[in-house]
């Protein structure tokens, strides 16, 4: 399909969803976005501006534009040399080895499906004044104030970024707390953080009507009431699998109630020589996910060895600002599965925050299993996090042991030391609830 920073039925581009409409512009979006923190923090240590920074909007869409479309030119490329052939079009599979391509039919062996997912927008009075994530990559110019509705990756990621730009952000979260399914500590302290940048949150508010008045600017209405005055609505309320109109069920390939296609252990739908990866199938979205995925259909289809995707300890990252990285259970969850857990937590002002005077904190939790003493979970909200948590993927996924963390050298002076010096636990959970004993929150302190 051609390039499109917005997907539709006939545009979007070698690279999909995460490289030209998610994953990669966003992060260019973050980093632009945290230039401004950065300029705050940097008074405390002595740098001073002659005149207020001021960021330009077209800059930085028309760079990260040409950035999108070279690496559109190196993954086309990347096909090209290994022998891939490109058809650009719509497709749509009319049996179980062909597809026909704007009317032109192609036979395989093998039909692999990876369309992805789009987002998912509740249809309420006024929904087409809004904009989706796709849209909110690619503005011509700066909100002024934006009503974000979600609590999110998305929401989340793009709350920061639109803060960090210096529009006026408000959150609507249906709940009481962002990030469901996440750990319950995390959910809390990455919302203070984001309340204390500027971010307001509007709790238990589902979205009922959107409004344009004369001025141009949004009202959203809730059920609890109605704000005016935004300059932009963006919902960020989930992704849906991409399977409408591409044949499917006309050839028997079962979809679940929310769309996905539905495959087994190894990727396999319920037409034997269709497979399906990636977000389309809606298990764990993610890129790095839906990479293993394809690597390990790869090589029960082509290299005689049947190998089903490994989904323990997927460590993944919410890049808001402060950000978080998380692999394996929550506490919630490990409760649950183990019984006997062993949490401990570190509530810290980082170093940086002295100097700069910013009310910047870390957050970090291990969750360990009571009888075999493995790390079960490790979470993380603060500056780094996403970088961090992927060296400790590899020692959660290696089913490592708390010794194993305690008996590892810090580097000093980093926040990521304390991941390996948290002594003491902050609370000791028994499944006998009379055993439960609360220690004293020794992790919680000003450095
Ligand atoms: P999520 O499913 O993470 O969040 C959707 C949010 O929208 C939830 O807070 C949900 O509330 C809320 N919501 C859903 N429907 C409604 C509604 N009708 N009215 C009001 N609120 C509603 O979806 P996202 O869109 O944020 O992300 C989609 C996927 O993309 C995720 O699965 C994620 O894995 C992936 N992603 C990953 C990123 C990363 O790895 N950094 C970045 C961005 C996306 P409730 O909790 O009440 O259901």
């Amino acid at each position: 399909m051609p390039f499109a920073t917005v997907a539709s039925d006939n545009l979007g581009g070698v690279g999909g969803t995460c490289v030209l409409r998610g994953c990669v512009p966003k992060k260019l979006l973050v980093y632009a976005s945290k230039y401004s923190h950065e300029f705050e923090e940097s008074h405390g240590f002595g740098w001073r501006y002659g005149t207020e920074p001021k960021h330009d909007w077209s800059t930085l869409m028309t760079n990260k534009n040409l950035e999108l479309q070279r690496l559109l030119g190196v993954q086309t490329n990347m096909l090209k040399n290994s022998g891939v052939t490109i058809i650009e079009g719509r497709g749509k599979v009319v049996d179980p080895h062909a597809v026909s391509v704007d009317g032109k039919l192609y036979t395989a062996k093998n039909i692999l499906i990876a369309v992805g997912g789009r987002p998912s927008i509740p249809d309420i009075p006024g929904i087409e004044h809004v904009i989706d994530s796709d849209a909110a990559l690619d503005l011509p110019s700066r909100p002024e104030k934006i009503a974000i509705v979600g609590g999110g990756y998305i929401a989340l990621e793009f709350a920061g970024i639109f803060n960090g730009l210096k529009s006026g952000v408000h959150v609507f979260i249906r709940q009481k707390k962002v990030l469901r399914g996440f750990d319950e500590e995390v959910r809390d302290f990455v919302a203070d953080q984001m309340s204390l940048r500027g971010i307001t949150f509007h709790t238990e508010q589902t979205p009922q009507a959107v409004t344009k008045s004369d001025d141009g600017l949004l009202t959203l209405k809730t059920y609890k009431g109605s704000i005016h005055g935004f300059s932009h609505v963006m919902f960020a309320t989930g992704r849906k699998p991409n399977t409408k109109n591409l044949g499917l069920e006309e050839i028997g390939v079962k979809l679940d109630k929310h769309g996905a296609i539905v495959v087994d252990e190894f990727s396999r739908t319920s037409v034997d020589s269709i497979w399906a990866v990636g977000d389309v199938t809606n298990r764990v979205n993610l890129t790095p996910v839906a990479l293993m995925e394809g690597g390990a259909l790869a090589r029960t289809i082509f290299g005689n060895e049947p190998t089903k995707p490994d989904y323990s300890a997927v460590p993944s990252a919410v890049f808001s600002q402060p950000p978080i990285g998380q692999v394996g259970l929550t506490e919630e969850k490990a409760i649950e599965k183990y019984g006997d857990v062993d949490v401990y937590t570190s509530n810290f002002r980082p170093l940086r925050a002295t100097l700069s005077g910013l009310p910047d904190r870390v957050y970090m939790k291990a969750i360990v299993c009571a009888n075999t003493n493995k790390v079960l979970g490790v979470h993380m909200c603060g500056e780094d996090a996403p970088e961090i948590i992927q060296g400790i993927a590899i020692a959660v996924k290696a089913g490592l042991t708390k010794q194993n963390f305690d008996a590892t050298v810090g580097v000093h002076p980093t926040t990521a030391e304390e991941l390996v010096t948290m002594r003491s636990p902050t609370r000791k959970v028994r499944t006998d609830a009379a055993d439960e004993t609360k220690m004293k929150d020794e992790a919680t302190r000003q450095k």
